[in-house]
């Protein structure tokens, strides 16, 4: 007759994917009995009505049944009581006190924050293309959506509206599109509340809670999806993370690049390292080999160049061609580096996450830590 151990190694390699580690080790898994060719398997999840709890189900049944000599599994599945529900927070705070921020200076994590002088550039879009091909890369990517004003991040992952971080007493566990775990400002909005009703404090309040209580867990990188300008958030986020490292979105509008070297400008203030400029809206090559080139062009070295100083050369990364893929993509909550080998645009954002990728970190001269695969 076939072991309840080897029913138990089984189910506990089942990930659970909000928290993306084996159940096992988050003490989910109950009681496992075996009778004849029956497995009995009782389970525990965190919260009654876990969003996964289907998905998790479904997997512990699957991973039973693979079992030699097991031919039915009956699953029950329970919900932990709240000692165990604690005993699993402080176990996903790794030893962290409850509201200690895990990005600061000594964190392996990257922290890249992702600026525009003016909002329409495609900051957004580029940052939610960004954060799915390094994760396609294999990275452990964070996606924090801070843009107030646009908070479009969940739209451009496919995140359906309404979508809620899932709660584990005072940890927040963000959702996880094309592999990029993600936390907007808009999941926070009641129904009919607008950011107008947000002003400063409330802002850092929850920029920091953000970084503090959402648990992201090991991330190679965390991008930030800044608000457009050098306002209230920029300031608070240049308080929280004054090691972060910047990229400044641009278009090729030569006119428009003032303001673009601005929030450089101010980024550097706070004592966060400009690491690069991405010019996006590049001119397009019909296949006709018309040029489209509506936003002119230069703007992207002009920034780089406003941003370099003697010590520090500022590279311009990439430049991005409109296209239509990349437009549609974002549109229906598909990325394009995904969904498309040969677009242009697609190309440059996958290439740019690679370059990223291979970079050290800025000042401390850190490497990522992990390679490639
Ligand atoms: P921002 O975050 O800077 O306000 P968005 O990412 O919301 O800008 O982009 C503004 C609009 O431009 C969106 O409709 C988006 O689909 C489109 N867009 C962004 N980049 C490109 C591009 N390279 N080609 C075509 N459309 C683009």
């Amino acid at each position: 007759m076939t072991s309840p151990d080897a029913v138990r190694r089984a189910v506990a390699a089942v990930t659970d994917p909000e928290l993306r580690r084996p159940i096992g080790d988050l003490d989910m898994v109950r009681e496992i009995t075996v009778e004849g060719d029956t497995a009995h398997v009782a389970i525990v999840l965190t919260i009654v009505g876990c969003p996964a709890a289907s998905k998790i189900e479904s997997d512990v049944r699957n991973a039973a049944a693979s079992v030699a000599g097991i031919a039915a599994v009956d699953v029950e599945v329970g919900v932990m009581t709240p000692q165990e529900r604690k005993a699993l927070t402080e176990k996903l705070r790794d030893g962290r006190a409850p509201r200690q921020m895990p990005f600061g200076p000594d964190s392996l994590t990257r922290v890249i924050l992702v600026s525009s002088g003016k909002g329409g550039v495609g900051k957004s879009t580029v940052t939610a293309n960004l954060a799915v091909a390094l994760a396609d890369l294999g990275l452990a990517v964070g996606l924090v959506d801070a843009d107030v004003h646009g908070f479009s991040i969940p739209g451009l992952l496919g995140i359906p509206a309404g979508t809620q971080p899932t709660r584990i007493d005072d940890l927040m566990l963000p959702p996880v599109a094309h592999g990029v775990k993600t936390i907007s400002i808009g999941m926070f909005l009641r129904d009919g509340e607008g950011v107008v009703a947000w002003r400063g404090p409330m802002l850092h309040r929850t920029v920091s809670q953000f970084l503090t209580d959402v648990h992201f867990g090991d991330l190679d990188v965390l991008l930030i999806d800044m608000p457009p300008g050098t306002g209230d958030i920029a300031i608070s986020i240049g308080q929280l993370l004054p090691h972060a490292e910047v990229l400044v979105v641009t278009t090729p509008q030569t006119a428009a690049a003032d303001v673009a070297i601005r929030s450089g400008l101010v980024a550097r203030q706070t004592g966060q390292t400009v690491i690069g400029v991405v010019e996006n809206m590049a001119a397009l090559t019909l296949p006709d080999g018309t040029v489209v080139d509506l936003f002119g062009s230069g703007g992207g070295a002009a920034v780089a160049t406003a941003l370099s100083t003697p010590d520090t050369v500022v590279p311009l990364l990439t430049s991005i061609p409109l296209s239509t893929a990349l437009r549609a993509g974002g549109d229906a909550g598909e990325p394009v580096v995904l969904a498309s080998e040969t677009d242009a645009a697609a190309t440059a954002i996958r290439d740019l996450a690679r370059r990223l990728a291979t970079r050290g970190r800025g000042l401390s001269g850190r490497s990522l830590p992990m390679s490639l695969s």
